[in-house]
């Protein structure tokens, strides 16, 4: 570290932020010899699994393909309890990554970087923590996280309520009980629904504010037998290859038909046996066009709407809780378990903000459509200002004092989501346009962080200290992120897949963030990058001082 009275001690690499990639990121520059600084804004390791313990919080990935893949022994000695991890699981999983790879020991925590700045003739950034402490490094990588930054709607009078109100991802660290209290949840993204399934189960009276609803499909969670782990244990490199081979790293793949290849009859049986399926089978399985065609996704729209009517008694319910404004697969479907039959419940209300909203909170309650509503409790699960978020917090000065939120103000411009023209020696991991952000994360994360492992390798036994994406290489991939975007509908629709948070006020310009070409391109395209000496990426020997 390097204090602002005491002589600067260079580091080799920075990684901001200690969650699944940035940890993983740490212990491969390690194994490279390199000295590394980890710094990271909560009290320990985890990252989404640190921050996020509301109740009902857990994977909506299979367990068995969510896992770090990089260490067998890992692999041979950790043993999943569930097909799909509940939070209280997966953060003592990377405790115990944390400790078996003494990832702790390099990491400054309850710091958060408030200012990167590179220094071309010294060839090193400099990092300013809020508290005025300064790290220097050859190399910046940036773990920052898609869904870093919590966002509560700006509502009139909201410091009025007197009761505990509080984001999902700032849940009560302290026991914090529910039970029989009168509690509100806005927000119904797949957040919200996770988290709605338990309150219900717990508060005395649930009501529930949803601006729009969302196409759930049933999660069908289940314990996994010892004696199936250890089948899982031995499945384990055919799990990840199969994972390598499909479009979005998941188990699932899409099915090769298009739509109108199959008839009405035969398509409704083959959405009943992905709807019978675990995880993300309906969205990930389904006909290869469902991403580009409209009929194929307002079919299966319209599958899952007769099941959302069939499961819900009181049909104007139903009705609210249908989706209007967006097809299915154009947003992140939420998973639930037993989600719908929450709304036949006694002690359950939804409020539809599209005919109330909400005007504004007062000490004892909300108040929407001119109706107060009392409360013990208000939880926001109004999502995260994504992806660019966690950038924006920090202001980032490249090469000629060149600003990142000035460059990426009309949107984000990357080569691969991992290096940005003007930021020499910054490299990204699960930033925008990249693998991670549209996959199953720490599948593409892996992907992500060998890659600048690997780079930092390249360069070491070549003797070079400097990275800088050529201008032209940034634009070539601009363009191809435009032209995978043209035919897609999510690039069509609002969401924070799209960079409209609706929870932000302002935000209208609507520039798909993720890269949308199919893993197994991207993994080709970036392997024959590296294998050509990593055409694009200007490599070079700086004098440093
Ligand atoms: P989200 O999908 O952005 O949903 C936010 C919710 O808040 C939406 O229902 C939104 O309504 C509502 N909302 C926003 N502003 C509002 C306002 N001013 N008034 C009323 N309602 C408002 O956020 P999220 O649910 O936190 O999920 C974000 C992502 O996290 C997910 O898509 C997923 O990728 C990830 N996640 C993963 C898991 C998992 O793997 N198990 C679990 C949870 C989350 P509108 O729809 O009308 O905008």
């Amino acid at each position: 570290m390097t204090s602002n009275s005491g002589p600067a001690t260079r580091l080799d690499a920075i990684i901001v932020g200690m969650g699944v990639g940035g940890m993983y990121q740490l212990i491969k520059l390690r194994e490279l010899g390199m000295s590394v600084q980890g710094i990271e804004a909560g009290t320990d390791v985890g990252g989404t699994w640190y921050w996020n313990r509301y109740p009902g919080a857990r994977f909506d990935s299979e367990t068995h393909s969510y896992c770090y893949s990089f260490s067998p022994e890992l692999l041979e000695e950790w043993d999943w309890k569930e097909l799909f991890a509940p939070q209280t699981e997966t953060y003592p999983y990377l405790q115990h990554v944390a400790e078996k790879f003494d990832v702790r020991r390099h990491v400054e925590f309850s710091t958060r970087i408030k200012r990167a700045s590179w220094d071309e003739t010294g060839n090193f950034w400099t990092v300013e923590a809020e508290d005025g402490r300064t790290w220097e490094a050859t190399y910046l990588i940036t773990a920052v996280g898609t869904l870093s930054i919590p966002v509560v709607p700006d509502y009139v009078d909201r410091d009025k309520f007197r009761g505990p109100n509080f984001h999902t991802s700032e849940w009560p660290r302290t026991p914090f009980d529910v039970t029989g209290k009168r509690v509100a949840v806005i927000g119904t993204g797949a957040t919200g629904v996770q988290v709605i399934q338990e309150m219900a189960k717990l508060a005395g009276h649930l009501t529930v504010y949803q601006r729009e609803g969302n196409w759930c499909k049933p999660l069908r969670n289940r314990p996994i037998p010892p004696e199936e782990m250890e089948q899982i244990k031995r499945d384990y490199p055919a799990i990840f290859e199969r994972c390598r081979s499909t479009g979005a790293a998941f188990i699932h793949d899409t099915d090769p038909r298009a739509f109108a290849d199959v008839s009405p009859e035969e398509r409704e049986e083959f959405y009943e046996s992905l709807y019978a399926q675990p995880g993300f089978a309906l969205a990930m399985g389904n006909f290869s066009d469902l991403g580009t065609n409209e009929a194929a996704a307002r079919a299966a729209g319209d599958f899952l709407a007769r099941k959302i009517r069939a499961r819900v008694n009181d049909p104007k319910v139903a009705d609210i809780l249908i989706p209007k404004n967006h097809l299915f697969g154009t947003k992140r479907p939420p998973m639930e378990t037993g989600y719908y039959e929450v709304f036949n419940q006694e002690n359950v209300d939804l409020v539809d903000l599209k005919a109330t909203p909400i005007e504004r909170l007062t000490e004892d309650g909300i108040v929407s459509g001119g109706q107060e509503r009392p409360f013990d409790i208000i939880i926001f699960a109004t999502g995260f200002d994504s992806i660019l978020g966690a950038f924006n917090r920090i202001a980032f000065e490249g090469r000629d004092s060149i600003s990142l939120i000035e460059k990426w103000r009309d949107g984000p411009t990357t080569n691969m989501g991992m290096a940005v023209h003007g930021f020499p020696n910054m490299l990204i991991v699960n930033g925008p346009h990249g693998l991670a952000s549209f996959c199953n994360v720490p599948r593409c994360l892996e992907q992500n962080v060998e890659y600048v492992s690997d780079l930092l390798a390249y360069m070491q036994e070549k003797g070079f200290n400097r990275v800088e994406i050529a201008a032209d290489a940034e634009k070539q991939w601009m363009d191809l992120m435009r032209r995978n975007a043209e035919p897609m509908l999510v690039a069509q629709t609002n969401s924070w897949f799209t960079g409209i948070n609706t929870n932000i006020e302002g935000r209208t310009k609507r520039n798909l963030l993720f890269y949308v070409g199919g893993q197994v391109y991207f993994q080709e395209h970036s392997r024959e990058i590296a294998a050509n000496g990593y055409t694009g990426f200007n490599l070079s020997q700086a004098d440093s001082s």
